[in-house]
């Protein structure tokens, strides 16, 4: 089984494969997509802290509304003391503990609202950091965009000559000896390898001498037992 032709085109083949493979780690490409991810995880904070802002406004203003509203009522329990002096010191008494513990709660919600304020403030804050570093990221990505479709153009230009090329090479081998030889690329790269005394040059293993008769009589295709390559012994060695 003469399989020149095959090692042949493997080689083409493997020159394309490592040039998309090369395409795939480009700098450039890896750098896109590590901003790519920032920018993404900037939107994902961002509708976290506006969610945050949303919650907190809702709060706020609950809070503003009850504040509000114990304001209301303690108006009127002054204006209600002006208007009807007590009589007794017991009455004075309640009713001054009742405007105590409205002023007191009072004050609490006080105390609440500005810390609620001050929060608020810190997402507001937030917000624009992130917005600042999403902006400078995206402008920085959309120049990198710009040169790496250039590069890509180029590459792929490069990539689909290659590829012709390999598959131009390819056309001369027999179509089951190439289906067996992608179905060996899937788990072994590359999938041919030249026989080196007695062992394979993939793997390094020494073949059975089973194997090495099958390979002698050269009637198929002989695949390592270790690991699975076509075995190759070059028509001038
Ligand atoms: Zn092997």
């Amino acid at each position: 089984m003469r399989l020149d032709a095959l090692w042949n085109y493997m080689q083409y083949d493997m020159e394309a494969d490592r040039f998309e493979n090369g395409m795939r780690n480009s700098p450039n490409r890896l750098k896109l997509l590590k901003q790519r991810d920032f920018l993404l995880e900037q939107q994902n904070n961002m509708k976290k802290v506006e969610n945050n802002i949303a919650t907190m406004s809702d709060r706020l203003e609950a809070v503003q509304d009850e504040a509000d509203r114990l304001q209301g009522v303690l108006a009127k329990l002054q204006q209600e003391l002006q208007e009807h002096q007590p009589e007794t010191m017991e009455e004075i008494q309640k009713q001054l503990s009742a405007a105590q513990k409205l002023e007191n709660t009072l004050q609490h919600y006080e105390q609440e609202l500005a810390k609620m304020r001050k929060e608020s403030e810190q997402f507001d804050r937030m917000q624009r950091e992130i917005r600042m570093k999403a902006a400078r990221t995206k402008a920085e990505y959309d120049e990198l965009k710009r040169q790496y479709e250039t590069e890509f153009k180029d590459a792929q230009a490069k990539l689909t000559e290659l590829k012709q090329r390999s598959e131009e090479e390819g056309k001369a081998i027999d179509p089951a000896m190439m289906a067996r030889y992608r179905q060996i690329k899937q788990h072994a790269m590359p999938p041919m390898a030249k026989l080196n005394g007695d062992r394979c040059g993939g793997c390094n293993m020494s073949l059975p001498a089973a194997t090495r008769d099958k390979l002698n009589t050269g009637e198929e295709i002989v695949e390592c037992d270790n690991c699975g390559r076509i075995l190759f012994m070059p028509s001038a060695e």
